[in-house]
C-alpha cells in the first residue's frame, strides 16, 4: 500500500555525505518526498509503498557513510497523503551550531584507488584524487564554516570540470570541499641536496629510487612529515635520528604484505584496512625477527593512507619504516620549509607537495584487546570527531595531563577529545597544544564555562587551566589523576553510577601529596575513595630511578650484589639514610624493579621501557606464579613476591618465566583485592584503566578472570587508558562537581 512515512535518523549523521547516501539510496526506489537536517540528525517523509519504505529505513544504519554513528531509526506512517511531485533535499533552518561537525582526515576510499590506477582517466596516477568518501579534512581547514575557501585548498581554484562533479548530487564528488584533478590541484616535487628539483612522475621515480638505494626519505602525509625508508636500513635511521630504543612503526603495501610480518586476527585486519588507517599493533610472527625495527614482540603496522603513499610503494617495495619525523619531543614537523632545514643530514631527499598542512594530527595507534578496539594513540582518522555523551550539558574544557598530552572541549551532547599532541615540557609542543585548544574553540564554537585540570601543581597543564581560568573568570576544577582515568574508562562505556576502578599506571599526584599509581578505587564522577593501593616503593635517587631503573630493583630487593657495574652501595647508604627517597606506589614503578632484577633492563631509553621489556619477554603459557600477600587496608605488599623472584633469579630460571610468574601474581593480586572491594561494596562493574593497561599479557587474561569471579569488566575502547584518555574523565568530574 502506497503510504507517506516519517523516518527520523539520530546521531552523527551531518556533515558525513549523509543526505547524498539518502538521495542514492532513495533514487534506487524512486519515492518521493524531502530530506532535511534537524537540530537533532537528519528528519525525511517519503511516499511509496510501505513495505519498500521499511525495507530502506532497515538499510539506512548499515550502509551509512562511514563517519556517520546512527543512534537510531524511527519510522511512522503518517494519516495523509501528501502526494510529493519529486525527492529534494531541503536546506536546513539555522542549524548553524550542529553543522559544525568536522570531520577527520580518511584514508583513500577504493573509489578513488580504482581512478587513480585507470590508465585514461583524468586522475590516473595523480596524488591528489579525493572524494566526498576520503581525503584530507581537520588538518587542512583554517577555520569555519567548512569550504574550500577556508581550507587550503583555497588557493587551487576548481577547473570547470572539477566544479561539475562537485555541484552534481549523483556524483561521488558532490560536495567534496578538496576534490581536485592534476589540471587544478597541487603537484608533488622531490628535492635533494644540491639537486634540482624535479616534479610531477620523476619526482616519484627520483623518490621510490632513493628508497631502494638503502637511503632515508623525508615524505609528506597528511597531518605531518615522514621519515621513510626500507625496514633493513632501520639502524641508519636510528644512528641518524638519534632515536632511543622505541619502535618504528612498518607501512605495508598491503594486508598480504603485513600477514607476512605479523599475525592477524579477522578483526585486526578489518581494523587494519579500515579507512580511519591507523597504525595496528600486531604480533610478529617470529619474536626475535626485525629487533631493529622494534626491540619487543609487536610491530605497529599501517597501510598506505594517501595515494601519494600508494605510488611510492608501486609494486616492488613490500614495507617501509614510516616514523613521524620530529627531533627530540619537538611536535611532528608539517611544512615543507621547516622539514628541508631541519632533517638536512637525516634525509637524502624529500618528497613534498605544495598543499599546505594547516594543523598536525600523528598516525593513531590502536590494537585489539579484550575483542574490541583499544585506542592506544587517538589522533589521525579519529580526531575532531566527537563522543556522544547524552548526559552532557555544559561546555567544559579538561587540560589532560603532561607527557601525553590531550584536551577535551565540550557542548551538549557531545565531547571532542583533541588529538595527539606530546610532552608539554617541550616548548614547542606547548605552544601546539596552547594553539589547538583555540583552535577546536573556534572550530566547534565552544567558549568554556568550567575548566578542569590534574591535581598536580606543576604540570604544565594546569598552569595552562589556572591561567585561562581565570582570563574567562570561570571555576577550575582540580582532578586526581586516577579518578580521572577511573572516570574516563567509565565515559567511554557510558557508565554511570558507582564502580570499582582498577587504575594502575607510572605516575600520578595523589590527594596525600606522594606519588600513586597502582590503585583500587571505588566511587563515580562525583567522587572516589582509595580502597587499596600497592605498598609503595622508594625511589632512590627521586626522579632519577624512573630512567635509572636498576634504582627501583635495588629498592625492592636490597640485593646491592646484583648491581656490580652501578652505584649501588652509595644508593643503598642513600636509601638507609632516606635521602631523596620519595615513595611511590606506581605500578608501572613495581614493573620497572621486576625488569631490573629479572635482567632484562637498567637503564631506560624511553619512559616504561621495562614494562614492555618485561612484557615481551614473558613466556606465554607459563602458569607459575608468586606469593601473594595483602596487607590490611587492601595493600600489596611486594616483598614476599621480591623474595620468590630473587630465588628464581639465583636459581638461573629464565627470564620469560620469571616475566610471567610476575605478572600473573599481579593478576592473582588484582582479582583478591577486587573480591574483598566488591564484598564490603557491592558493586560488580569494574573498570581497567591507566597505562600500564597498555600490557596486553595482562589485558588478555585479568579481564576474564575477574569474569569468572561475577565481575563485569569494562575496558577503553574510544579513548586511550594511558595519560591521553584523561582528559576526558576530567571532563564528566568537572561536569558533576557541584560549582
Ligand atoms: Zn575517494
Ligand atoms: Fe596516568
Amino acid at each position: 500500500m502506497r503510504v507517506r512515512m516519517k523516518v527520523e535518523v539520530r546521531g552523527i549523521v551531518q556533515g558525513v555525505g549523509f543526505r547524498p547516501f539518502i538521495h542514492r539510496l532513495v533514487s534506487g526506489y524512486g519515492f518521493l518526498g524531502w530530506v532535511r537536517n534537524s537540530s537533532r540528525g537528519v528528519d525525511m517523509e517519503l511516499e511509496g509503498e510501505e513495505s519498500e519504505l521499511r525495507e530502506f529505513a532497515s538499510r539506512i544504519a548499515p550502509e551509512a557513510p562511514l563517519l556517520a554513528d546512527v543512534e537510531s531509526v524511527e519510522c511512522a506512517v503518517m494519516d495523509t497523503l501528501a502526494n510529493f511531485a519529486a525527492f529534494e533535499i531541503v536546506e536546513s533552518r539555522a542549524m548553524a551550531s550542529m553543522d559544525t561537525l568536522i570531520s577527520p582526515d580518511i584514508g583513500i576510499c577504493p573509489d578513488c584507488l580504482r581512478e587513480m590506477r585507470t590508465p585514461g582517466d583524468k586522475r590516473y596516477r595523480y596524488p591528489f584524487l579525493n572524494c566526498t568518501n576520503c581525503g584530507p579534512r581537520f588538518t587542512i581547514i583554517r577555520d569555519v564554516p567548512y569550504d574550500r575557501a577556508r581550507t587550503s585548498m583555497g588557493v587551487f581554484p576548481m577547473c570547470p570540470d572539477c566544479g561539475r562533479e562537485y555541484r552534481d548530487i549523483t556524483d561521488r564528488r558532490y560536495h567534496a570541499e578538496p576534490t581536485c584533478c592534476p589540471d587544478c590541484g597541487p603537484q608533488v616535487f622531490y628535492d635533494g641536496p644540491g639537486e634540482e628539483r624535479l616534479e610531477g612522475e620523476a619526482a616519484l621515480e627520483k623518490a621510490r629510487q632513493t628508497l631502494k638505494e638503502g637511503k632515508i626519505l623525508c615524505v609528506k602525509g597528511l597531518g605531518g612529515m615522514h621519515l621513510c625508508c626500507l625496514p633493513e636500513k632501520a639502524a641508519l635511521l636510528r644512528q641518524r635520528k638519534q632515536r632511543d630504543g622505541k619502535p618504528f612503526a612498518l607501512m605495508c603495501r598491503d594486508a598480504d604484505c603485513a600477514r607476512e610480518l605479523c599475525g592477524m586476527t579477522a578483526q585486526e585486519e578489518e581494523l587494519l584496512t579500515s579507512q580511519r588507517r591507523p597504525i595496528v599493533l600486531l604480533p610478529k610472527k617470529r619474536r626475535d625477527e626485525w629487533m631493529e625495527v622494534s626491540e619487543n614482540g609487536y610491530m605497529g603496522v599501517m597501510l598506505p593512507y594517501t595515494p601519494l603513499h600508494y605510488l611510492l610503494f608501486g609494486d616492488d617495495i613490500d614495507a617501509l619504516i614510516m616514523t613521524s619525523a620530529n627531533l627530540s619531543d619537538k611536535p611532528i614537523m608539517y611544512r615543507n620549509d621547516e622539514a628541508e632545514r631541519e632533517l638536512r643530514g637525516i634525509a637524502d631527499g624529500f618528497l613534498l607537495h605544495d598543499r599546505d598542512i594547516l594543523t598536525r594530527c600523528d598516525d593513531s595507534l590502536l590494537c585489539v584487546a579484550d575483542g574490541r578496539e583499544y585506542p592506544l594513540r587517538r589522533s589521525r582518522g579519529y580526531v575532531p570527531y566527537p563522543i556522544r555523551i547524552g548526559e552532557l550539558t555544559e561546555s567544559i574544557l579538561a587540560c589532560g595531563a603532561e607527557q601525553k598530552a590531550s584536551f577535551v572541549l565540550s557542548k551538549p551532547g557531545m565531547a571532542f577529545p583533541s588529538q595527539h599532541i606530546g610532552d608539554l615540557k617541550n616548548f614547542e609542543t606547548y605552544e601546539n597544544y596552547r594553539q589547538q585548544i583555540g583552535h577546536f574553540e573556534r572550530l566547534f564554537d565552544i567558549t568554556p564555562r568550567r575548566i578542569a585540570c590534574d591535581l598536580h601543581p606543576d604540570y604544565l597543564s594546569t598552569r595552562c587551566a589556572e591561567e585561562m581560568a581565570e582570563e574567562l573568570g570561570v571555576p577550575l576544577i582540580r582532578v586526581q589523576h586516577h579518578h580521572a582515568h577511573m572516570a574516563a574508562c567509565m565515559a567511554d562505556n557510558s557508565l554511570t553510577g558507582e564502580v570499582i576502578g582498577l587504575i594502575w599506571d607510572g605516575t600520578g599526584y595523589g590527594t596525600d601529596g606522594t606519588v600513586w599509581g597502582g590503585e583500587f578505587l571505588t566511587g563515580g564522577y562525583g567522587g572516589f575513595t582509595r580502597r587499596g593501593h600497592l605498598r609503595p616503593l622508594p625511589l632512590i635517587g627521586g626522579d632519577r630511578a624512573v630512567k635509572e631503573i636498576w634504582r627501583l630493583g635495588l629498592a625492592m630487593t636490597g640485593r646491592e650484589e646484583l648491581y656490580g657495574g652501578y652505584d649501588a652501595s652509595a644508593a643503598l647508604r642513600q636509601l638507609r639514610a632516606g635521602l631523596n627517597c620519595p615513595l611511590s606506589s606506581g605500578m608501572g614503578r613495581l614493573f620497572d624493579a621486576a625488569a631490573s632484577v629479572m635482567g632484562l633492563c637498567q637503564t631506560a631509553s624511553y619512559e616504561g621501557q621495562g614494562a614492555v621489556l618485561l612484557e615481551a619477554a614473558a613466556e606465554a603459557d607459563c602458569r607459575g606464579r608468586y606469593a601473594v600477600k595483602i596487607d590490611e587496608g587492601c595493600v600489596f605488599d611486594y616483598e614476599p613476591m621480591a623474595g620468590e623472584l630473587m630465588r628464581d633469579r639465583e636459581a638461573g630460571v629464565d627470564a620469560g618465566v620469571m616475566a610471567a610468574r610476575f605478572m600473573n601474581t599481579l593478576m592473582d593480586m588484582a582479582v583478591a583485592v577486587t573480591e574483598r572491594i566488591g564484598g564490603e561494596s557491592g558493586l560488580e562493574d569494574v573498570v581497567l584503566s591507566g597505562g600500564s593497561f597498555q600490557n596486553m599479557y595482562i589485558m588478555a587474561r585479568l579481564p576474564g578472570m575477574l569474569r569468572e569471579k561475577g565481575f563485569r569488566v569494562w575496558t577503553h575502547s574510544r579513548v586511550s587508558c594511558n595519560d591521553e584518555g584523561l582528559s576526558l574523565g576530567q571532563m564528566m568530574i568537572a561536569l558533576h562537581a557541584g560549582c
